[in-house]
């Protein structure tokens, strides 16, 4: 077998090559765990509390509310800066989006910044490629994502008021389940606040676990994200996660008339009175380029699909290779050589197929690498020429 060391280039040149990340520790604790599966369960109550239009017309409103501060106070305006916002604005997005219990601004955006940065890699805390559960609710249950990193932060995190109330993050959801508890009683508490949260979260999560799997791919990124129409719809405009992934900077998800995008709505309505400012959204020829249906080379799914098979490559020869060295040992036993001998002989065929193994990864790394620099080019290309055009 020839080696290919040669051919591999001796830089990292992408987030492609990285060491695996450790992740046996990241187990989830049931006990710790335990409030967030008694929320979820919480919604039962409605059998003792009873159901009215009142309370449904409640839990419409911490619905909807709460889902417009989340895309666009956590996600569009602390993750991407899509907008601006004046001190005091800023610190009433921050704190209706804590309202919907999922921790604090600067936790949020954190965490978003990193899944753009390592999108479907082993470093993104919520890929998809670790199966719908972990997704959707598995990596906010473990101790390794649990704190914030405020380095990569920096810009919010130099705000105390954001700071302290991402440290008591529980101040406005308690504040609004007292609110709710308050106007409607017992009822109120557990359709306006409880089932509210329970959906929100859900509708939320599915935008960490579908939008990498479920619908179309119209621009070429070097991720799996997809466009979904039921998936706007049901988190304001969030749905359009392909566009999203293509243009992060921009405040509009949906890029066209007909791409359901409330969020940006309410807040082209908010920049008229002047509370936001700067809406970015992206410029016509950044809209037309790089469209996977005018060929650009589509690496987001290509490295999907080339790393499930190297695995199973891998699995497979890693299986031949321990065959061989077992028949290898029955007749080194035959012939009566002592049991160092056999190990020292294992421990050989296995570094053997170790350096092949390793070899053959760093001729895919370099082959995924050229690949993603000719997406690249092409994307630049198909980009200046819709720019001249
Ligand atoms: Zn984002
Ligand atoms: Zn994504």
């Amino acid at each position: 077998m020839t080696t290919t060391s040669e051919s591999t280039p001796s830089a990292p040149t992408s987030r492609l090559r990285r060491a695996p990340v450790e992740r046996s520790h990241e187990r989830v604790h049931f006990k710790d765990s335990l409030p967030f599966y008694l929320v979820n369960l919480s919604p039962i109550l409605i059998v003792v509390t009873g159901i009215s239009w009142q309370s449904v017309a409640l839990l419409m409103i911490t619905f909807w509310g709460r889902m417009f501060f989340i895309t666009a106070g956590y996600h569009r305006y602390f993750s991407h800066k899509s907008f601006k916002l004046a001190r005091v604005p800023q610190f009433l997005f921050a704190f209706g989006a804590t309202s919907s219990a999922q921790k604090g601004p600067l936790w949020w955006a954190q965490h978003h910044r990193d899944h753009h940065r390592y999108s479907d890699t082993d470093l993104d805390v919520h890929s998809p490629q670790r199966g719908f559960w972990w997704s959707h609710v598995g990596w906010i249950l473990v101790d390794s994502h649990a704190h914030t990193d405020f380095d990569k932060i920096s810009d919010f995190a130099k705000y105390p008021e954001l700071r302290w109330i991402n440290k008591y993050d529980w101040v406005a959801p308690w504040s609004l389940a007292i609110a709710c508890w308050l106007i409607g009683s017992w009822e109120g508490l557990v359709v306006g606040f409880f089932l509210s949260t329970v959906l929100l979260w859900h509708s939320t999560f599915f935008i960490n676990s579908l939008a990498h799997v479920f619908g179309r791919r119209r621009y070429a990124t070097e991720d799996t994200s997809r466009n979904s129409a039921l998936l706007a719809v049901l988190t304001m405009g969030e749905g359009w996660h392909n566009n999203h992934h293509y243009y992060p900077a921009s405040a509009r998800q949906g890029f066209f008339w007909w791409e359901w995008d409330p969020t940006f709505y309410v807040l082209k309505g908010l920049s008229w009175v002047g509370i936001v400012k700067d809406l970015k959204a992206p410029p016509a020829h950044v809209k037309a380029a790089s469209r996977v249906r005018d060929g650009n080379f589509d690496i987001g799914m290509f490295r999907v699909h080339w790393n499930k098979a190297r695995l199973a490559v891998n699995a497979a020869g890693t299986n031949v290779a321990h065959a061989l060295v077992e028949r290898k040992d029955s007749a080194v036993e035959a012939f009566g050589e002592t049991r160092e001998a056999i190990h020292d002989r294992r421990t050989e065929v296995q570094a053997g197929i170790e350096a092949r193994r390793e070899a053959l990864e760093g001729f895919v790394y370099s082959t995924l690498e050229t690949a993603e620099e000719l997406a690249q080019l092409s994307r630049r290309g198909q980009r200046d020429l819709a720019r001249e055009s």
